[in-house]
């Protein structure tokens, strides 16, 4: 039985990282358990039956559930302020498992054009083929989506902030707009997690998450995360439950205790970011500085407003466009050149023609992803050592 049965509604946010989700065994462990099998089994035929035809709760298979991803699932749900949450093997997965249990042909989603390469690429690539249409709008201009939607939009889905740019789109009205047409608001979360922002309280209907950035925290895992009510989370419990896209024990697992640091590394992170954003801001080869925590960011207030912090991902504008951007990122001797972000390790990447590579020219331009950019998702190293590398390929262009 939990030890933890008590109170728990009461929780401050770090007392839910650390305790919630935990039923201790008749083993009496301190930490989490993992439970790698893949079945259950009962004490009689009866049993079973009772089991199977689900008047009886409990473990039968772990495409079904599974004591370790229960324990990620209901930590992530109670950081979140969810009713429910349900894991699955990746964050694309999470949104795929989303659209197969909201969703039917003809339906349509309307989008963010400032979305993760992979989202796009689901949804135009894979859903358009099952009759549900797609459109994209810019995501801070309300009147773009108001003026979008259409009887048949069932889903809105924003990131926010943007990747890279770090464009915010105003999540309360956004969702009052979705809720006036009897439509879905979906947030992918995976920027700012629940420790600087949840966008159920603000009015969204379901939070998307990718684990395998910030909440695992030190880039070991891949795994995602749909948050929100009952009543559509038991549609979503139903597609991975039958199509197969859950979590393994072992990656809750990892997540899990990734959720116990979480609030500390992301204000680590955030502290990390801002320093660094105001540094780059004043080297002379560099042109411009994205990041919604510099008071020269346009929507620096609403961000303020609906943020607990600003995240740690930075787009910066090199003098010297491509080659320029190259040069720097070819300088460094400790930063990962990698696409993936979220890490204690800082990354850097040119998004033009890495995680931004399969967009047209045309699509590029219209999403502010121009040549001279590079992405920086800042780490947890000290800030002397992340500057350092940073300055001999910036000094050389200076
Ligand atoms: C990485 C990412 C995803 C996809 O998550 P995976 O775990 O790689 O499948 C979705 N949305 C955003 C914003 C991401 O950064």
């Amino acid at each position: 039985m939990s030890d933890n049965s008590t109170g728990q509604d009461q929780w401050g946010i770090d007392t839910r990282a650390i305790r919630t989700g935990h039923e201790r065994t008749g083993e009496q462990e301190h930490g989490e358990p993992i439970f790698p099998t893949s079945s259950f089994v009962y004490g009689s035929a009866a049993e079973a039956e009772r089991k199977f035809s689900g008047e009886e709760p409990g473990n039968i298979y772990s495409r079904f559930t599974n004591p370790s991803v229960r324990t990620f699932e209901q930590r992530l749900a109670a950081l979140e302020g969810g009713e429910r949450c349900v894991a699955t093997s990746s964050g694309m997965a999470a949104i795929l498992a989303m659209a197969l249990a909201l969703l039917k042909t003809g339906d349509e989603i309307l989008a963010s054009r400032s979305l993760f390469g992979s989202t796009i690429s689901l949804f135009d690539k894979y859903l358009a083929r099952f009759g549900i249409t797609i459109r994209y709008v810019e995501l801070a201009n309300l009147e773009a989506w108001e003026a979008a939607i259409t009887p048949q939009t069932r889903l809105l889905f924003a990131e926010t902030p943007s990747n890279p740019l770090s464009e915010i789109v105003d999540i309360p009205a956004l969702a009052d707009i979705a809720h006036r047409h009897d439509a879905w608001l979906a947030i992918d979360n995976c920027f700012l997690t629940p420790a600087l922002q949840r966008p159920l309280a603000l009015g969204a209907d379901l939070v998307i998450h990718s684990a395998t950035k910030y909440l695992d925290g030190q880039g070991r895992a891949i795994g995602g995360a749909v948050v929100g009510r009952n009543k559509e989370l038991e549609e979503v419990f139903g597609a991975v439950r039958t199509c197969g896209p859950c979590m393994s024990p072992f990656n809750a697992w990892i997540f899990t205790k990734g959720l116990e640091t979480l609030r500390l590394r992301m204000k680590a992170h955030c502290e990390q970011a801002l320093a660094l954003a105001l540094w780059l801001e004043d080297q002379p080869a560099v042109r411009k500085v994205h990041y919604s925590g510099l008071e020269s960011h346009p929507q620096h207030e609403l961000a303020r407003r609906q943020q607990d912090g600003f995240g740690a991902v930075l787009g910066v504008e090199i003098v010297g466009g491509r080659e320029g951007a190259w040069s720097v990122i070819d300088a460094t001797r400790m930063l990962s050149i990698t696409g993936n972000l979220g890490d204690v390790k800082t990354t850097i990447t040119h998004p033009a023609t890495t995680t931004h590579g399969k967009m047209t020219d045309e699509q590029k331009a219209v999403a502010g992803i121009s040549e001279d950019l590079i992405r920086l998702s800042v780490g947890l190293e000290d800030l002397e050592d992340i500057k350092n590398d940073l300055a001999t390929g910036l000094n050389a262009l200076a």
